[in-house]
């Protein structure tokens, strides 16, 4: 449902996204790993479209959406940093994609509810986001990205502040959630752990190239470098 072909943005002379090819199937969780700077959250922010590509093209569901603008491209996208907006109630920050994505007013309400229940947050609409506590403004930022059920949701650490008893209850959540709606998922994380319970596939980025792509077992199993294999945490 997504493809990459030669994907490349360039910021000068450097390549932080390099020709890079990646298909992602129809529901399918793909989890891209890589070192920090990397060129993850260029490779999320490039098929959402807010970073424009150097060369090269992203499609979704077959078309090419070179000059597609960001709400016009059915995707979610979940930041780094959640960047929910703190003068707005948790149901003002769910809703925000809604409007962004052509939902009717009418249905934004109940749109809202539906969402703050599957997340685990029932009934706090009305909440300033400034009351929640970390873990919960996850799940609203992650209710936002959800909202307008796109067809490709893509998570940039989606559970990147929380401790580890939080992490791994929320991705169990978040594979049932995933499987409940039959979302395709392109998931950027640095934990390893997360990367191999949530991903169907992972990729392993290295300086804005692929270095290796398979099932999490493969991957674990026969790193395609020396780089993976360090990486991974292999000694050699
Ligand atoms: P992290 O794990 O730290 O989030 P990342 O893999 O997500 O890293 P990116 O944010 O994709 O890395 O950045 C890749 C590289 O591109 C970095 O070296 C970054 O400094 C550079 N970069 C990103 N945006 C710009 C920009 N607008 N101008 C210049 N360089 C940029
Ligand atoms: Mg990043």
């Amino acid at each position: 449902m997504l493809t990459l072909k030669d994907a490349t943005v360039r910021f000068g002379d450097r390549a932080v996204l390099d020709a890079v090819d990646l298909e992602v199937a129809e529901h399918e969780t793909v989890c891209v790993l890589g070192p920090s700077g990397s060129g993850k959250s260029t490779l999320l922010r490039a098929v959402a479209g807010l970073q424009p590509l150097t060369a090269g093209r992203v499609l979704l569901g077959g078309a090419d959406q070179t000059g597609v603008p960001v709400h016009r491209r059915g995707v979610g996208l979940m930041f780094q940093d959640h960047q929910l907006f703190p003068q707005r109630d948790v149901a003002g920050n769910v809703a925000f994609g809604l409007r962004m994505h052509g939902v009717p007013k009418a249905e934004q309400g109940a749109r809202v509810e539906e969402l703050l229940d599957l997340v685990g947050l029932p009934g706090a609409g009305r909440r300033a986001v400034s009351s929640l506590s970390g873990g919960e403004q996850q799940r609203v930022a992650l209710a936002r990205a959800l909202a307008p059920r796109p067809r490709l949701l893509m998570l940039d650490e989606p559970l990147g502040q929380l401790d580890r008893g939080l992490r791994e209850r929320l991705v169990v959540e978040l594979r049932g959630l995933f499987a409940r709606l039959g979302t395709t998922v392109l998931a950027v994380t640095h934990d390893q752990g997360e990367a191999f319970a949530l991903a169907d596939r992972v990729v392993v980025m290295r300086d804005g190239h692929i270095a290796q792509t398979g099932t999490p077992l493969e991957v674990w199993r026969r790193p395609a470098s020396a780089f993976v294999a360090r990486f991974l945490g292999f000694d050699n």
